[in-house]
């Protein structure tokens, strides 16, 4: 299918097709790992399809990148080493030394540390801003300085709600772009670029990839200009996935459709059991009416997603438990995979939040809920929670 045939179809065909048309020469109905670092020139300057060297393009990151480009409905994508290294090319792409950027007040905490630690050394200033209070972030702005307001939604681990397209208002009011960390809905669930935000920024290491073998990150621009600047740094600042990489987040992008509606129907079936155990105090989730977010999660969110964190009644000793006893959920960090994680935020992906105004609730557990049975999730956390 041609780049052109594939703009009006759906979701799933777009995650199969879109960024790749069977090889010229072989046919090969998937990319090819290039792994090659330069091409042969016909003549000198004379590139085969603008291929020259694999920092500035690789054709199976090329395959990559229209994929994503597709599915979040935006003029370019790009994929990058990391989510980090995504985020740390945006900043530098978009700012200069004397900007200021608005960040969710509990962001990821390497996106936070990569803020406070190392572009603040840079010159850029920073203010956290609760992502669910739009007057908040309002607030935050400094008029003509502020260059980018940078939210997540939902965010981790307490599953707070951006109202993308409220945010993207205030944004631009201010002269600002609002960049949308799009990790924990995935394209499948959400399109911020759709909502009116300018750029999306992904670690592709989570839903993306999906399968916990590969980190990488992604961003995708809806307009030409953002798109030029992110290009040039992207080759400049060389934060890129090899071939190997590309073609495995690639490969998992693929299946994101199948796989996200049986992460958010284990997680439907999970909210329920614990929302009905005595050991459990609050299910957080966003699918949840009582949930702050729920009204604009309905409105921008295709589901709710595979992410859910709860509170135990016996505090603390009682999460870690937990956490301990799990088997089928893997005690382990990250998320996004196909198979069920669990984790204890405060001692473990969010302890270096202890002690600030950032700190989440001891007796929290969070969950990433896989694609095993269902049966077999619910009878764990049951033996789990005692
Ligand atoms: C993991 C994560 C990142 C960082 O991505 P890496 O691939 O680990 O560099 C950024 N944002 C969110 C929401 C994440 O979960």
């Amino acid at each position: 299918m041609t780049t052109e045939h594939i703009k009006g179809h759906g979701f799933e065909t777009r995650a199969i097709h879109a960024g790749y048309e069977p090889d010229p020469t072989t046919g090969a109905v998937i990319p090819p790992i290039y792994a090659t670092s330069t091409y042969k020139q016909d003549g000198v300057g004379g590139l085969r399809g603008g291929y020259e060297y694999s920092r500035s393009a690789n054709p199976t990151r090329t395959a990559l990148e229209g994929a994503l480009a597709s599915l979040e409905e935006g003029e370019r994508g790009f994929a990058f080493a990391s989510g980090l290294a995504a985020e740390d090319t945006i900043v530098r792409a978009l700012c200069r030394p004397g900007d200021h950027v608005v960040i969710p007040d509990d962001a990821y905490g390497g996106t936070y540390r990569l803020f406070d630690k190392v572009e603040q050394a840079w010159g850029l200033e920073h203010s956290p801003a609760a992502v669910s209070d739009v007057d908040a972030v309002r607030a935050a702005i400094r008029p003509g300085r502020t260059r980018l307001v940078w939210v997540e939604t939902p965010t981790n681990p307490l599953l707070n709600i951006g109202d993308i397209e409220a945010l993207a208002a205030v944004a631009h009011d201010a002269g600002a772009l609002l960049v949308v960390d799009n990790t924990f809905a995935s394209p499948y669930l959400q399109q911020p670029l759709t909502l009116g935000a300018d750029v999306v920024v992904h670690s592709t290491t989570k839903y993306v990839g999906g399968h916990s073998d590969v980190v990488g990150g992604a961003v995708v621009v809806r307009d030409l200009e953002t798109a030029e600047a992110i290009t040039f740094h992207q080759n400049a600042m060389g934060a890129v996935p090899g071939p190997f990489d590309s073609f495995l987040t690639h490969r998992g992008l693929k299946t994101l459709g199948v796989r996200m509606d049986r992460h958010c129907d284990n997680a439907e079936l999970v909210v329920d059991f614990l929302g009905r155990h005595p050991a459990v105090e609050q299910v957080i989730y966003p699918g949840l009416e009582e949930h702050p977010g729920h009204a604009v999660a309905s409105r921008q969110m295709k589901r709710y997603g595979g992410m859910v964190s709860f509170r135990v009644t016996g505090g603390e000793a009682q999460a870690l438990a937990v956490c301990e006893r799990a088997e089928v959920f893997t005690l382990a960090e990250s998320l996004g995979g196909i198979e069920s994680l669990i984790e204890h935020p405060g001692r473990m992906t969010h302890a270096s939040v202890a002690g600030t105004d950032l700190e989440v609730p001891a007796d929290l557990v969070r969950l990433s809920v896989g694609i095993e049975t269902a049966d077999d999730l619910l009878a764990d956390l049951d033996r789990a929670l005692g």
